[in-house]
């Protein structure tokens, strides 16, 4: 693990194997500089456990760096269970698990991330009280995904602002990919705003039901990175700008939801010689965190998840700034602005 390219002085990374349930799964702590560490738990049928490592380390590095922009008090983890999401869930596989993160004594905080939903997190809650996102209890948050949609939208607007001089989305077309429940959200706050939408996703119901509501035009899988619009917003899967997809794409923004975009982070300097403005991911996607964060905290409170969303937007705002007087990738100048944060709370 110590020679993994993914390693980035981890505080720790917590291996748990339960014969009896069946669950594998890491913990991974990158850190706790800021506060106690927090991330969700991601359930994936890895291929092998190098590559489960490795999403732990990278992942919850990630968490680090999101947590800091967005200014909770709160260091990076993040969970990660060896499994098929669709085939392999118990309710002793969930009960385990609670009795992983409770061994950690409140050092891991988790919530839900991809093939993880509110009923396996309630069930693992029964085990440990570092638990959240949950639907029942005083300071329960609920589903983060609507936060964070609000957030994507108000970071298109300010990128937009930077690249087309103004916010106003009015007439701008918006290429989304993924409308399940964060580009779902964005994209009814894009049409209210005038945005006119192109959208796909390889799940024709969400895609049915986001075009009545919204008016969009829908599109096939592959042909969002074609489409002559002005702003692409990722909203489904990672890795997805690289160099063939870049090639293709016509627009001046590219600012979404979706978790780790770029395929590595050098080509954030490739999109900026293209003359496209991106959003941080880490930045723009900061809301549902937030949200988690605040039922963490133990009284859930609108107004300071409101007050932290509009500070994190200003944050992406400086981000931008900063990369477009400096000549630098944004999210260059992202990793700068987080990794100065830790350091300094380190001190
Ligand atoms: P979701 O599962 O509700 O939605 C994802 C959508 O993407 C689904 O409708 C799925 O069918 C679609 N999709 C999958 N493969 C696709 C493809 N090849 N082309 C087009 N569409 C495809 O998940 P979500 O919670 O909306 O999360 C979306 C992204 O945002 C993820 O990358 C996630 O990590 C990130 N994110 C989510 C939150 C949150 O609060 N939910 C917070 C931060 C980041």
């Amino acid at each position: 693990m110590f020679d993994n390219s993914s390693f980035d002085n981890h505080e720790g990374v917590h291996f748990f194997n339960d014969e009896k349930s069946g669950l594998r799964a890491i913990i991974a702590i990158h850190s706790t500089a800021l506060g106690p560490s927090s991330g969700g738990t991601r359930m994936w049928d890895y291929p092998d456990s190098v590559s489960m490592i490795t999403d732990a380390l990278r992942l919850s590095q990630g968490m680090s760096y999101k947590n800091a922009m967005a200014s909770i008090p709160h260091g990076g983890g993040k969970a990660v269970i060896w499994g098929n999401s669709k085939t392999d869930k118990t309710e002793a596989l969930f009960r385990a698990f609670g009795r992983a993160v409770d061994s950690l004594q409140g050092q891991y905080w988790t919530a839900e991330d991809v093939g993880i939903d509110t009923a396996d997190i309630e069930i693992a809650a029964q085990e440990t009280k570092f638990a959240a996102g949950l639907t029942t209890g005083a300071a329960a948050s609920g589903d983060p995904s609507p936060v964070t949609a609000r957030g994507v939208f108000k970071g298109i607007q300010q990128t937009a602002l930077r690249a087309f001089g103004s916010d106003d989305l009015n007439g701008k077309t918006v290429a989304v990919q993924g409308v399940g429940s964060v580009g779902g959200y964005t994209s009814q706050y894009l049409a209210e705003a005038g945005a006119n939408l192109v959208i796909t996703d390889i799940d024709q119901e969400a895609l049915a039901d986001i075009a009545k509501r919204t008016g969009a035009k829908i599109v096939a899988p592959d042909e969002i990175y074609d489409v002559e619009a002005d702003i692409f917003s990722p909203n489904a899967l990672g890795a997805i700008i690289n160099e063939d997809t870049l090639k293709r794409l016509k627009v001046k923004v590219i600012a979404g939801g979706a978790n780790n975009q770029l395929v590595v982070p050098a080509m954030g300097e490739f999109v900026r010689r293209a003359g496209i403005l991106y959003a941080p991911d880490y930045v723009i996607n900061g809301g549902g965190i937030i949200n988690v964060a605040a039922e963490i905290s133990g009284s859930y409170s609108r107004a300071w998840v409101d007050q932290k969303l509009d500070t994190l937007i200003e944050t992406l705002g400086t981000v931008l700034d900063d990369a477009l007087e400096s000549g630098r990738p944004t999210n260059e100048v992202a990793d700068e602005i987080a990794r100065a944060r830790i350091a300094a709370a380190k001190a």
